[in-house]
């Protein structure tokens, strides 16, 4: 059991929630999502704050797979999204979408 106080919302005055989230970053036509991150999320709004050792891997791991996917869209690469998974104590699912042009 964690002994960690839920930190409260500054805006809705209530404390926040341990919930899975999917975390979602976009740069230059490319998207990263990676679910099952676990966060702190305000019951009202949905508003989501990450602890610290989340936001330095989530850095960490964005950093990483945008070079890959840059590197896909540089040579224009048929294979447009992709599904890493790490199996160990908690299972991760990362997932990377480069956007083509429509
Ligand atoms: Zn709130």
């Amino acid at each position: 059991m964690s002994t960690t106080l839920a930190p409260t919302c500054s805006e809705h005055h209530l404390e926040k929630e341990w919930r899975l989230t999917t975390f979602e970053y976009q740069e230059e036509g490319i998207t990263i999502r990676v679910p099952n991150c676990y966060t702190w999320v305000c019951p009202v709004d949905g508003e989501v704050s990450f602890t610290p050792e989340t936001v330095d891997e989530l850095l960490l791991t964005i950093r990483e797979l945008l070079i890959t996917a840059k590197r896909a869209q540089e040579r224009r690469s048929e294979l447009t999204e992709y599904i890493v998974s790490v199996s160990g104590p908690q299972t991760e699912k990362i997932t990377i979408g480069v956007g083509g042009e429509e």
